[in-house]
């Protein structure tokens, strides 16, 4: 038996990770060994003490992510074994093509690693951890890394938690380079596009790769159009307009570092592009500002506006307001892309948050597409909270 600390959980408080949910909250929780710290590893077992899980501990509402429903240590060998299930299923989706590709390795409980995110950008991986415990094992995971792929094929591993980690975490900055970290930052390619990367600067790992089906979509969306990309980060969607052949396409984004990138990234797929102007503006200041019908094509990929349950409701009340001034602006028959990515809003909530705004504006709206996260962000069917991305593609009349 392993010896690591021993949580035992309340009477029936084993349900739910009989059906393989990853996470413990701590109000299931009926003895927690004294003196156990943030971050360390521990076998977890029900209140007649049947074994149940290895995981993590971690004061907080989610108090246990697990690791593993069976009996093991979660070392090297663990993490390996991890590790090299993700990247095959990344071969299998055909993501690793070459050294340039940009994909997710890692996604959290759906990769059967809560608490992980790993992002490829060509030769680099870029490493996040949201547990202490993940915090803990960065160099076991550096390794796993490491050993899995192939020689000279991952040459610079970034660790980058500041952002993610629990305030409390009692740790000190840790951001770095754990493998190699000399000149890194070339340019990656997404479906042939070419994008500057800037994971040590830029927000989340330094791009969001899940947005990478979703641009594709909207390019065959593009050809002629008026698209205003509304929070473009680095210019994801805007590139892709651009190479589907939008007539003109407007990048607004409220950070200007953000909107500097949006730009290089412009220029390194397309040189000078008279077709493209940008701003660093407020979402909702800009779409009161513009006239009715100037666009036919509009995104909306707002940062997440609920982080926890509780911000649940007044995040509701801003994709309603933030669709609504999309919606009465838009061309008749326009196009709205619109998503959210908060974790804690479902689908079903998004989606009525919407129908309320095209209500509000009398518009005839009608559901195209319905949108999600690709393949390399995979959900654990006993876990759905992974699915976070949501999307909805409307026309409107
Ligand atoms: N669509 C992007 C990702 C968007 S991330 C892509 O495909 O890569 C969300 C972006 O919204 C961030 O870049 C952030 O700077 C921006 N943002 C946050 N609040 C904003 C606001 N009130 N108005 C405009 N942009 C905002």
């Amino acid at each position: 038996m392993l010896p690591y600390q021993e949580i035992v959980l309340r009477p029936g408080k084993e349900e739910s990770i009989k059906r393989f949910h990853p996470w413990i909250f701590s109000g299931a929780i009926a003895i927690l060994p004294e003196g156990i710290e943030e971050g360390d590893a521990v076998r977890l077992l029900s209140s007649d003490r049947e074994f149940l899980g290895v995981g993590h501990y971690q004061p907080g509402s989610i108090a246990v992510r697990i690791m593993s429903f069976n009996d093991v240590a979660i070392d090297a060998a663990f993490y390996k074994e991890r590790v090299s299930e993700a990247y095959a299923l990344r071969k299998r989706l055909g993501l690793i093509r070459d050294n340039n590709a940009i994909y997710r390795l890692v996604h959290g409980e759906g990769d059967g690693l809560p608490g992980l995110i790993v992002d490829i950008y060509g030769v680099t991986a870029v490493m996040q951890a949201h547990s202490v415990g993940i915090h803990n094992d960065r160099a076991l995971i550096a390794e796993a890394l490491k050993e899995v792929y192939p020689t000279d094929a991952i040459k610079h591993i970034y660790y980058k938690s500041d952002g993610t980690l629990p305030y409390k975490a009692d740790i000190g900055p840790a951001d770095g380079y754990l493998l190699g970290g000399k000149d890194p930052i070339g340019v990656s390619i997404e479906n042939g596009l070419r994008f500057r990367i800037d994971w040590e600067k830029g927000q989340k790992t330094g791009f969001f790769v899940d947005q990478r089906e979703n641009r594709l979509l909207l390019e065959q969306y593009a050809p002629g159009c008026h698209v205003l990309n509304m929070f473009s980060y680095t210019g994801g969607f805007s590139v892709y307009a651009l190479r589907g052949g939008a007539a003109a396409v407007d990048s607004v984004d409220s950070s200007s570092k953000a909107i500097s990138i949006t730009e290089e990234n412009i220029t390194l797929n397309f040189g000078n592009e008279p077709r493209h102007t940008s701003s660093s503006e407020d979402a909702f200041k800009f779409l009161k500002q513009i006239p009715q019908g100037k666009y036919d094509l509009i995104v909306l990929d707002p940062p997440a506006f609920a982080k926890r349950r509780g911000a649940v409701h007044n995040a509701l009340q801003g994709y309603k307001k933030l669709n609504l001034a999309a919606m009465s602006k838009i061309a008749q028959g326009g196009i709205l892309f619109t998503f959210s990515c908060s974790q804690v809003i479902t689908k079903e909530q998004f989606r009525m948050a919407v129908f309320s705004a095209a209500a509000i504006s009398g518009r005839n709206v009608r559901l195209l597409h319905q949108l999600t996260q690709p393949a390399d962000h995979p959900v654990s069917m006993y876990h759905p909270e992974g699915e976070y991305l949501k999307g909805l593609v409307l026309y409107i009349d």
